[in-house]
């Protein structure tokens, strides 16, 4: 690990992996589109210029920004996000068909998602046969090709899919159509770590195409998926920020991110300081907020309420040892929010108040003890944490005595 980065964060020694997790890794951010799939989630047009600017001054790679088809709301914003030109390639998901692509076309995009849908279930509902699928997207995607287009394959709940259907959809399309990466959506949120390995494995040996890894949150574990794709060479990650996305959502892209950098020492080259900033911005233009315990960006990151905890803080910033403040996994400051802050609740110990007395320039004469009592006391009532408002009145009390 380098000494920047130590001064930021520590490790746990049994991370360190004989080989490098990966080399490189290709952020593609879905929240405009997944993301907007979010029940509820709506984002007019100007607030989707303002996250793609968001995203581009984080530093990913690919922005997924709408399927044009859908509203002239969105084609416009299409074209609004690619007049800029920001920086990241913009990407547009389409159906297996010519209309679709021609308006990823007239929108500007270097990119297109053409998506298939190909389980025995799916089959059934449309009344299609497996050649009629790979007919229809061999033809629209070499038109996208043609047109000078980059082309995903997007293969739908894949988790379910046989793996002989599977390469023979991804081999004949490569064939006679154009593909340049395969996703693989676990559009259900059905599949765990391992079973993304079991996945990768076997798929990789027959088809030669690179991947994309598109997973659902259901179960959690969108992100140790992700990671586990990665692990296997796979250099396309397709996330959003906050995780948002249909259902559940999608691969939080903050927790890709730092799961990354810290507990793999692997620079993403991701403007680190922006995460908090996109996050709220998220937050504030779709509407769904992120719960204290959400990882990465939730605030409880940076409060300090037990008493052990506020004790080891404190005793490592009066010792000076500035990289020891780490009783957090990596400094908050590191994704652009304030320094942990040792608040005053139920767990709350000595240090606690001695931190929330000098904070607030307060003065008690050898009182701690009764003090503690009260702050408990006060906490258990109230169910919750103390403001600085209760914490004074407290005080004052306790001096009058
Ligand atoms: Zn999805």
């Amino acid at each position: 690990m380098n000494s920047d980065k130590k001064k930021r964060w520590i490790n746990s020694h049994y991370n360190v992996l004989e080989q490098p997790l990966t080399d490189s890794v290709e952020f593609h951010d879905l929240t405009l589109r997944d993301g907007e799939q979010h029940a509820g989630v709506v984002f007019r047009k100007d607030e989707k210029v303002e996250i793609a600017r968001a995203l581009a001054e984080l530093g990913v790679h690919n922005i997924e920004v709408a399927m044009p088809i859908v509203s002239k709301e969105d084609r416009d914003a299409i074209k609004a996000i690619a007049r800029l030109k920001l920086g990241p390639k913009l990407r547009a998901v389409c159906r297996a068909r010519q209309e679709d692509i021609d308006y990823a076309l007239d929108c500007g995009v270097d990119s297109v998602q053409v998506s298939v849908a190909a389980t025995d279930q799916y089959l059934k509902t449309f009344g299609w046969s497996l050649d009629d699928v790979i007919e229809m997207v061999s033809t629209a995607s070499k038109y996208a090709g043609d047109n000078g287009l980059e082309v995903t394959l997007a293969i739908m709940d894949v988790s379910r899919m046989q793996t002989e259907r599977f390469l023979e959809i991804a081999n004949r399309v490569d064939k006679s159509g154009h593909v340049d990466t395969i996703t693989l959506m676990d559009t259900f949120g059905l599949i765990s770590p391992h079973g993304v390995i079991n996945m990768i494995n076997k798929v990789q040996k027959e088809c030669h195409i690179p991947f994309e890894a598109h997973f659902h949150n259901d179960f959690g574990l969108g992100t140790a998926c992700t990671i586990a794709a990665i692990g296997l060479g796979v250099k396309h990650v397709q996330v959003s920020v906050n995780g948002l996305g249909e259902r559940i959502g999608n691969t939080p892209l903050e927790e890709v991110v730092m799961a990354l950098e810290v507990l793999y020492d692997y620079s993403t080259g991701l403007n680190l300081s922006k995460i908090n900033q996109v996050s709220e911005l998220v937050q504030k233009l779709s509407g769904v907020k992120m719960p204290s315990c959400k990882p990465i960006v939730g605030e409880n990151l940076r409060v300090i309420e037990s008493g052990l905890v506020a004790t080891e803080y404190m005793t490592m910033l009066e010792k000076g040892e500035e990289w020891v403040k780490h009783v957090v996994p990596f400094m908050p400051t590191v994704i652009g929010k304030k320094e942990p802050e040792i608040v005053l609740g139920k767990l709350s110990g000595i240090s606690n108040i001695e931190w929330n007395l000098s904070r607030l320039n307060l003065f008690v004469d050898e009182k701690h003890k009764d003090l503690h009592e009260k702050v408990q006391e006060k906490a258990t009532e109230k169910h919750g944490l103390l403001t600085d408002q209760e914490f004074e009145e407290i005080v004052k009390n306790i001096v009058k005595q």
